[in-house]
């Protein structure tokens, strides 16, 4: 296939478009066009409305309801954002269309909008510069380690390491195995916090990095990060942030400010998109300037001149990791959310995330034992069902009869190290009337499974499919409504 480009060409109204290449015509070779028109099938607008109304039904958002989902920062997503996401000006550009090296002015907003982005998340992390390329958080983590092995190779190092606490996300030891790093997980303290010695102990020579989330995923604030950093930094290893959980510390802590060397954001956790089921999201990885060399090609860089434009001509740089702009759209939404809230905004939502989680930790814990207790969390609060455990009622089943009464569960056996874990995320969108509903919705599952714990374990009732069968689902997956 063979783009024909235009010098110069009308634009839509009749108005003169800038000098530049213009793509006016896909030359298709002969051999590949269609002999029968393409037997599509026909339905009425009706049809189509009815089929994806009753879809958008079967569906749970934070648009019907609580969606407490713990690590995952299920927030309102205000529908300002979405609207100015369907400007006409961003949905019809087209990847290819030409930067300004072609002489184009075409993609210059789109551009002015990445590299703004990019400058905002640098300023509240505290970091020199982010690549806003990254199509996930776990996609952040994979460039992270990327960027971790090309510091170390530049610099002779032999490293073969990365250190992590027993309570990482999953992702975090994942993407450091996929590098090529060997895994040294470090078990964490009673109190739910790394467990300073032991980590000192697991550092050596060979250390290339220790991965830590920022507040960690007990939803507790580490207070040894700074000390650790110096230790790691001793034998030239890299604190890399895992920075998932940034909805809890927007405004009060900068991870470039305690010794973090690089990490990464989920744009759509953080900065309200609408995610869930594996998509949509964006990872931007920050750096400090010592790494900025190896930041993924391309970058939107801002000459002098006022323009901007895409920069491949880095050599130093780890690649590609993906195509073009990154995810345009969770960008532009990430953008105009930090611009709607400001400074004092984002302070405010995280302070509010945090005073909600405290809220229900304070109001459940006469109920459900709490995982670690200390005099505040962040973000997040983490309970045990073990007490209820004693009447044969699990986390999984108070999960479920919380669909009964129309909550979406929350996070449950997660993290890994809390027995019978359920984790809570209430986020700062939700008013104290919704809290308390799920408070006094949770105290009920509570007496129930003491009461009447058979309801509860053979919840949901209310569902067109009652308790699926885990085991046969995953052996004998059949995705056909
Ligand atoms: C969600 C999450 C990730 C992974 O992010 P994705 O965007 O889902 O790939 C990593 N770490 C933590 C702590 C998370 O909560």
């Amino acid at each position: 296939m063979k783009l024909i480009f235009e010098k110069g060409v009308k634009g839509r109204r009749g108005v003169k478009l800038p000098e530049c290449d213009v793509p006016v015509k896909f030359d298709i070779p002969r051999n590949f066009h269609r002999a029968n028109d393409a037997e599509l099938p026909e339905v009425s607008e009706l049809e189509v409305v009815r089929h994806y109304t009753e879809l958008s039904r079967r569906n749970f958002g934070v648009d019907n309801n609580f969606y407490p989902l713990g690590s995952c920062t299920m927030k309102y997503n205000p529908k300002i954002d979405e609207e100015v996401c369907r400007y006409k000006g961003f949905t019809e550009l087209h990847p290819l269309l030409p930067q300004l090296r072609h002489g184009g002015m075409l993609t210059q907003g789109a551009l002015e909008v990445i590299y703004n982005t990019e400058r905002l998340l640098s300023e509240i992390t505290g970091m020199a510069e982010f690549t806003m390329q990254p199509l996930a958080g776990a996609h952040g983590e994979l460039t992270g380690t990327m960027i971790i092995a090309a510091y170390h190779r530049d610099k002779g190092n032999k490293k073969t390491k990365i250190v992590v606490p027993d309570s990482s996300h999953g992702t975090n030891p994942a993407s450091a195995a996929i590098c090529g790093y060997s895994i040294v997980s470090v078990p964490s303290n009673s109190e739910g916090m790394i467990d300073y010695d032991a980590f000192v102990k697991a550092i050596d020579s060979e250390t290339a990095a220790v991965m830590l989330t920022c507040p960690n995923t007990l939803g507790l604030f580490e207070p040894e990060i700074k000390k650790l950093a110096q230790k790691v930094h001793e034998v030239d290893g890299l604190m890399y942030c895992d920075g998932a959980n940034m909805n809890a510390i927007l405004g009060k802590v900068r991870p470039g400010d305690i010794g973090f060397d690089l990490m990464h954001i989920n744009l759509h956790k953080t900065f309200a998109t609408p995610h869930g089921g594996g998509g949509p999201g964006a990872g931007p990885v920050g750096v400090v300037e010592k790494l900025r060399k190896f930041l993924p090609i391309s970058l939107v860089v801002k000459r002098n001149d006022g323009t901007y434009a895409l920069d491949y001509d880095r050599p130093s740089s780890i690649g590609f990791i993906a195509p073009f702009y990154g995810n345009f759209g969770i960008i532009l939404r990430a953008y105009c959310y930090i611009l709607m809230l400001g400074k004092e905004g984002l302070a405010r939502v995280s302070e509010n995330a945090v005073l909600n989680a405290n809220y229900i930790k304070e109001k459940l814990k006469k109920y459900y034992q709490v995982a670690h207790d200390p005099i505040a969390c962040m973000h997040e609060c983490v309970f045990s069902s073990v007490k209820q455990n004693k009447n044969g009622v699990h986390t999984l089943d108070i999960a479920k009869r919380l669909i009964d009464y129309g909550f979406h569960p929350p996070t449950i056996y997660f993290p890994l190290i809390v027995k019978e874990a359920i984790m809570i995320e209430p986020t700062e969108t939700e008013s104290k009337e919704t809290l308390d509903a799920f408070i006094e919705t949770m105290i009920k599952i509570s007496q129930e499974s003491e009461s009447e714990p058979e309801t509860v374990k053979s919840a949901p009732k209310t569902t067109p499919v009652s308790r699926l069968d885990e085991v046969a689902a995953a052996k004998d997956m059949d995705l056909r409504f």
